[in-house]
């Protein structure tokens, strides 16, 4: 890879100003300065440093954000904010996108990355990865909404879905309630609901397979993925 390419991408930059880098001798490779922008670096046998800091290359980033209202999750909206647009500069060169979609108005887990092979392996139909939503729900919800969703309801298309869990945290004029689908089809969690007659008024993911919101997130934050929570999505 091109050293400036390299630098650039590792968040030192645009390439204007890795120049001014390579040209104030604050770059080496292998322990020699470097001010050859067009130089080739083999990432995984050389050393490259700034300022005497190690460069390490990392091709992929996994962020866990805890997604606010009113963001789209998507790369771009002509409109609205997306989940792209909160994140630091540094990350945009890795060109991340959101694994999946949460509505606009759905708060939670939002799992961010660059890395197309285990976006695929999480939203595959295949792989049922379970996701767990916390919901308040307009109305009682009762024993018998948990046996539909086990069941599977009828969607307003005629699809019906595979068996949900549900649990009831709190029942009454609005309930509180926990819901794991293992698909992800468009609106699901509020169209099961309205398939028993029941409207979700707030949505929250917290759970997407193994990996759980980080409650130290408040709304709107991210962070990496720890390794641990890496090997556990893989
Ligand atoms: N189900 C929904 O209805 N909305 C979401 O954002 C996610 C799941």
């Amino acid at each position: 890879m091109r050293l400036d390419k390299l630098l650039a991408n590792m968040g030192y930059g645009s390439r204007k100003e890795v120049k001014q880098l390579l040209k104030q001798k604050a770059v080496r490779v292998d322990d020699i300065v470097v001010k050859d922008a067009a130089m080739k670096v083999d990432v995984d046998k050389q050393i490259v440093t700034v300022f005497g800091e190690r460069v390490e290359y990392t091709e992929f980033i996994y962020l866990m954000m805890h997604k606010p209202p009113g963001v789209i999750s998507a790369t771009e909206d002509k409109y609205d904010q997306t989940v792209i647009d909160l994140l630091d500069p540094t990350y945009q060169h890795f060109e991340p996108f959101p694994v999946g979609r949460l509505d606009k108005d759905t708060e939670g887990l939002l799992l961010i990355t660059n890395d197309g092979q285990l976006a695929h392996n999480l939203l595959s139909p295949k792989k049922h990865v379970p996701k767990t939503y916390f919901a308040h729900i307009n109305g009682c919800v009762t024993e018998a909404d948990i046996e539909a969703m086990k069941e599977g309801v009828t969607l307003d298309d005629g699809y019906k879905t595979k068996p949900g869990h549900l649990v009831i945290l709190e029942a009454g004029d609005t309930s509180k309630i926990e819901l794991t689908i293992s698909e992800g089809k468009f609106h699901q969690v509020k169209r099961m609901f309205e398939a028993v007659g029941k409207n979700v008024t707030y949505l929250k993911r917290l759970s997407m397979g193994s990996l759980m919101l980080d409650k130290a997130l408040k709304l709107g934050e991210y962070r990496e993925l720890t390794r641990d929570e890496l090997e556990l999505l893989q």
